[in-house]
């Protein structure tokens, strides 16, 4: 959310509606929201991309709000995460994902190495019993931990990089995959990426869009890949939505991405759906 001043925000959903409202209200809102389960998990294909294969989901939260309609995260995860309420709603999410992972694992509609991947706010970091709050959903919802891959945003990492490295190993230690979000926006120092036990990098959808349609030139894409390959981490390519990106990202090696060009973000449902069809055969070049 963009920050007006005076405590004002601007709510932008996904039909383009705007809004101005008081943050004190929409912290009042969202308190109600995680209690009356108006949030709701959307997810997002993650494809191999020279087959069209779906490996994976990333989880996206979205607010159902009863009179606002479908709210962005992007309008809302600020503020939990400035009031705090992202620590419940951080767990919810993951509940949430893992138990879908599950009922799903049940009607066999996904195969063992099928992961979803969950994202992590800085403020979640800060918990202390943060790996006990994971094990127990794993516990509860009978989820290998390598079905799940937890998305960490390289300026959270930094925060406090040593917090970070002891949990993340914890982490690793359970087998649970991990991953650096949005790389190369935050403000991370590269000598610094070795140390996290780290299986992924994600790269940032800004990057995908240098990818330039007709002079063909790739920005600093080329440069992460590189750097993802020297610490012999998996890449994902985020925000792919023309097959120009598509084709570019191929010819640089890179394996796994996600975005509009296969799908968007979608209810349960749908995603699922989405895994039987298996319609993106046409889309490889
Ligand atoms: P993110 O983790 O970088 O997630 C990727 C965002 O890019 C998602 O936006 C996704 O819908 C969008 N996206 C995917 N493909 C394309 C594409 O081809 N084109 C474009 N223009 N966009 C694409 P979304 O779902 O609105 O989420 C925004 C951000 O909100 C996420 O960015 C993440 O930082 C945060 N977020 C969402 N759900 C959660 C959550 O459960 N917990 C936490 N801590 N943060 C969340
Ligand atoms: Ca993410
Ligand atoms: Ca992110
Ligand atoms: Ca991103």
């Amino acid at each position: 959310a963009k920050a007006l001043g005076r405590g004002r925000y601007h709510i932008f959903d996904s039909t383009l509606h705007v809004a101005a409202i008081n943050t004190l209200e929409l912290e009042t809102e969202l308190h109600k929201a995680i209690k009356e389960q108006e949030l709701v998990v959307y997810y997002q294909p993650i494809v191999v991309l020279n087959t069209g294969k779906i490996v994976g989901f990333e989880a996206l939260v979205r607010w159902q709000h009863p009179t606002r309609g479908l709210i962005s995260p992007h309008s809302f995860i600020p503020i939990a995460e400035e009031i705090g309420l992202i620590i419940p709603l951080g767990k919810w999410v993951l509940h949430q994902s893992c138990q879908q992972l599950q009922t799903w694992q049940k009607q066999n509609l996904v195969d063992d190495s099928f992961f979803i991947s969950v994202n992590l706010s800085a403020r979640q970091l800060t918990q202390l019993d943060l790996n006990e709050q994971v094990d127990k959903i794993l516990h509860d919802t009978q989820i290998n931990p390598e079905c799940l891959k937890l998305e960490i945003t390289e300026s959270s990492l930094m925060e406090n990089p040593q917090i970070a490295i002891d949990i993340l190993q914890k982490f690793k230690q359970r087998g649970i995959q991990l991953g650096i979000d949005d790389f190369g926006t935050g403000y991370s120092s590269l000598s610094y990426l070795h140390y996290f036990p780290l299986d992924t990098l994600k790269i940032d959808q800004s990057f995908v869009k240098q990818i330039n349609e007709t002079s063909k030139k790739l920005g600093l894409v080329p440069i992460i890949i590189n750097i993802a390959q020297i610490l012999e981490m998996n890449v994902i390519a985020e925000g792919i939505e023309t097959q120009t990106q598509l084709r570019q990202l191929l010819s640089l090696n890179c394996k796994l991405g996600q975005g509009y060009l296969f799908s968007c973000p979608v209810n349960a449902e749908e995603a699922i759906h989405l895994v039987s069809s298996n319609e993106w055969q046409n889309l490889i070049p």
